[in-house]
């Protein structure tokens, strides 16, 4: 089975340099991509947003989106309303939407020096305005659940924590796992004109019964499969292949590569290297949702979990649903990416 061949996508989940956009082409060419979403990545290079997007129009034309994110260094009163201005202005420019990283509740703190919690009502103006601009917000929320629990060797996801010990959270200084969800779905709650997407399955692939609950009390609320499936596979197949069933209008396909920052740095010749690597994980990733497949490797396989999944085997319709048209509906600007 070719597995780059089938239905094109849309990476709803990426983050990359400008200057790597020629390389984003490479890797879209090759692996069937009719669009990618790049969120954040100019606020955090710290690139100014229409030059940014300019660099990546040139190489990429309307097969780029880029969400904006907000400067959470400028937390002085009234740090909402500049947070909402500062929407407005990038999506005038272009952005297509807001990407809110998971540092929102876990470290970006106010003026005091208290953390911001998700649900902070100096927010709102920010939620509100994306409400205006009718551009979907695409939200990362604290992380995989054992990030929360104990550091030791037999801490399911120890792999990858031994590398960046920073992401774990299981500390008294941290709010938990479950109340940073809590959180976020008070805003989903509060703000019903916004469509929000919970990145990773929104933030809960170890429960797919917690996210099942979720989707069906917010229809404003979607999720993206990006870097879970390790999570997402483990579950008995009849379950995952139900809940895929069941929300086959609320999920959006995304893999959460970075490029051009952390591993693969612009110029750098190891990403030639790194083209290999790009189709094997989408290789793996359609491979779970395209196949029947028992007991195989998961995109993020060892690092991310050293147990093997199951396959789901969709059918084509729902897989172009999740592949690219769930996106194009929710992000206006992608109406027109691809061919
Ligand atoms: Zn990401």
């Amino acid at each position: 089975m070719d597995l780059t061949g089938s239905c094109p996508a849309i990476d709803a989940h990426v983050h990359f340099h400008p200057d790597v956009s020629e390389l984003v082409a490479r890797v879209m060419d090759e692996n069937n991509l009719e669009g990618v979403v790049n969120l954040g990545a100019l606020e955090r290079l710290g690139i100014p947003f229409a030059e940014g997007l300019r660099t990546m129009r040139a190489a990429l034309g309307e097969r780029v989106v880029v969400f904006a994110t907000p400067d959470f260094s400028d937390v002085a009163p009234g740090f909402g309303q500049r947070m909402a201005d500062d929407l407005d202005r990038k999506v005038g420019q272009g952005a297509g939407g807001l990407k809110i990283f998971k540092e929102l509740g876990l470290r970006y703190s106010d003026a005091e020096g208290r953390l911001i919690a998700i649900d902070d009502p100096r927010l709102d103006p920010l939620w509100a305005k994306a409400g205006l601009l009718g551009i979907p917000v695409l939200i990362h929320t604290a992380d995989p659940v054992a990030f929360f629990q104990p550091l030791t060797p037999d801490n399911e996801r120890w792999d990858e924590l031994y590398l960046h010990p920073d992401w774990h959270f299981g500390r008294p200084e941290f709010p938990g796992h479950d109340s940073l969800l809590d959180q976020r779905n008070r805003v989903i709650e509060a703000h019903p004109e916004v469509m929000f997407i919970g990145a990773h399955l929104g933030n809960y692939p170890e429960n797919l019964g917690y996210v099942d609950q979720c989707l069906g009390r917010y229809p404003n609320f979607y999720v993206d499969l990006s870097a879970r499936i390790g999570e997402i596979g483990r579950h008995p197949v009849a379950e995952t292949r139900a809940f895929f069933l069941k929300h086959q209008d609320r999920i959006l396909f995304g893999t959460d590569w970075v490029l051009g920052w952390g591993n693969f740095v612009p110029g750098d010749d190891a990403f030639v290297d790194g083209l290999p690597a790009f189709r094997t994980r989408y290789a793996a990733y359609r491979r779970f949702l395209e196949t029947d497949e028992r007991q195989i490797e998961h995109p993020g396989y060892p690092v991310q979990g050293r147990w093997k999944v199951d396959a789901i085997g969709l059918t084509d319709e729902v897989l172009s649903k999740i592949y690219r048209g769930n996106a194009r509906r929710l992000i206006p600007t992608l109406g027109h990416a691809g061919v």
